[in-house]
């Protein structure tokens, strides 16, 4: 899960984005709205947390540039502007979410959650595939009852895998979607990466869940 802070006051920057980081999200942020709308249309966001008072263009006109793109991610509107005209401006704009600043960044993180819920329609916070159960707020995951220990990063490519099991998802879709994967030098960390959770997940001679298509990716699924 990829998330965007378009934030221009540095302290709560930086301590959104430690929080989001934190919380096992992939994590980009600007301090500005042009640059902010450029990330936006650049890279593939699951969601975007937006401030609308901004230098350059504001957030609203951020917004609007998204719609004319026809952007997929989720907006999350975060803004000291708090009357209902400013609220229901930018739900009608087409964001998904709005928080009144100052707000508590427990409360942000739940928002974002319940967001990425959505996007992937789940109303349930708890992913469930054959005996693997994965807690999207604890983090914790488990088999057949078993707990299994991951690292932060095997949490963020399983939780990708899992909002999309059954489905085959590409290297590239994972490049793009978990940031510690871009930075990262080396063509074979992803099958690196997939080759230490499956161990993990399917250790003690549990069934497959992880399976490889050569040359096109992965999918999550106790169907083979
Ligand atoms: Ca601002």
């Amino acid at each position: 899960m990829r998330v965007l802070v378009i934030e221009d006051y540095q302290p709560l920057r930086a301590a959104v984005v430690a929080a989001i980081g934190a919380a096992g999200f992939a994590v980009d942020a600007s301090d500005n709205g042009d640059e902010g709308a450029w990330y936006a249309k650049v890279n593939a966001y699951d969601l975007i947390v937006l401030d609308l008072g901004l230098p350059g263009i504001d957030g609203m006109e951020v917004l609007r540039r998204m719609h004319n793109d026809s952007n997929q991610a989720h907006v999350l509107i975060t803004s000291a502007k708090d009357t209902l005209a400013d609220r229901v401006a930018g739900l009608d704009a087409g964001a998904d979410d709005y928080l009144a600043k100052p707000y508590a960044v427990e409360e942000l993180l739940a928002r974002i959650r319940a967001l990425v819920r959505r996007k992937y329609q789940r109303k349930q916070p708890i992913l469930e595939i054959a005996d693997l159960r994965i807690d999207s707020v604890t983090h914790e995951v488990s088999r057949g009852g078993d707990l299994i220990d991951l690292t932060p990063r095997e949490y963020a490519l399983l939780e990708l895998l899992a909002h999309r099991s059954g489905e085959l998802v590409s290297r590239q879709d994972i490049r793009e979607r978990i940031y510690d994967f871009r930075t990262d030098l080396g063509s074979n960390v992803i099958d690196v990466y997939i080759g230490y959770l499956r161990r993990k997940l399917e250790d003690g001679g549990r069934s497959r869940l992880l399976h490889t298509k050569r040359g096109h990716g992965y999918r999550l699924g106790d169907q083979p």
